[in-house]
């Protein structure tokens, strides 16, 4: 996706995965822009570490305690989380005044919690282990719910549906207007079926993940991400 974006901008650049042990992720860090670097998306399992060894941090990443993009100004490291604002984007709509409910109480759920309700919706949260729903909902100032309620705007920030499984039945989801599945695979998924037969806009992770790398690809580039490319490439995998 990345590499279909910078041909599509006509940048000789290059986008390499780096499988990085977690003993040797700041050393690995702190060394790459000494080789040529610009920045990197960071993922499972570094977000947090990430988080600590940047220099400055953007809001999003302060506030979610987790980066997933690094850029190397001026022997600076500095951490965004643009999962966050990259879940926005892909929403394309005002969310202000709305009830978002979102599943999931990983790194994936702080940051969507923290994107609606910085977007003004009225956020619940429900996670499997209650009490890491309990935790992030005092830390956000959201709402935390022993089972799933009705929402305007539902996000999927579980694991769920990953492996193709479907929904177990006793979440007892409620029918959203809006329905996001943070999860994405070459099918859709479960949920985002489950949403389009009732009737939901249904968001795919697919467009959350090139909405989220848009901003990472803006901030290294300083240019306008070529969504349609990195669309295009992100289903082609
Ligand atoms: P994580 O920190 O490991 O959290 C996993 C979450 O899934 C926890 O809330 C966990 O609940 C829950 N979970 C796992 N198995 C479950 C089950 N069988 N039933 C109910 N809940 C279950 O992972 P993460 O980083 O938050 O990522 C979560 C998902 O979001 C992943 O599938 C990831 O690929 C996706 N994601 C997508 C994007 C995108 O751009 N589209 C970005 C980030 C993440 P417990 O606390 O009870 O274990």
């Amino acid at each position: 996706m990345m590499n279909a974006a910078f041909g599509e901008l006509g940048l000789d650049w290059r986008y390499v995965k780096l499988p990085v042990p977690p003993a040797r992720f700041a050393e690995t860090v702190r060394a790459l822009p000494g080789s040529g670097y610009l920045g990197a998306n960071v993922t499972i399992p570094h977000k947090l570490a990430a988080h600590e060894l940047a220099d400055e941090r953007s809001s999003a990443a302060a506030a979610i305690g987790a980066a997933n993009t690094l850029s190397f100004d001026d022997g600076m490291i500095w951490a965004d989380n643009t999962d966050a604002g990259g879940l926005l984007d892909a929403l394309d709509q005002p969310v202000a005044g709305l009830r978002g409910l979102v599943l999931g109480a990983g790194g994936a759920g702080r940051g969507a919690v923290w994107a609606l309700r910085e977007a003004g919706a009225a956020v619940a949260v429900w996670n499997r282990t209650a009490e890491r729903a309990r935790a992030l909902a005092r830390d956000m100032g959201v709402e935390h719910v022993e089972r799933p309620r009705a929402a305007d705007v539902l996000v999927n920030a579980t694991s769920l549906g990953l492996r193709g499984e479907d929904l177990p039945a006793e979440l007892g989801l409620e029918p959203a207007d809006v329905v996001v599945d943070l999860v994405y695979g070459a099918v859709p998924t479960a949920l985002c079926r489950w949403g389009e037969r009732r009737g939901a806009r249904v968001v795919d992770g697919l467009e959350v993940l090139v909405r989220q790398g848009a901003r990472s690809l803006e901030r290294w580039t300083g240019r306008a991400a070529p969504l349609d490319a990195m669309r295009s490439a992100s289903t082609a995998v």
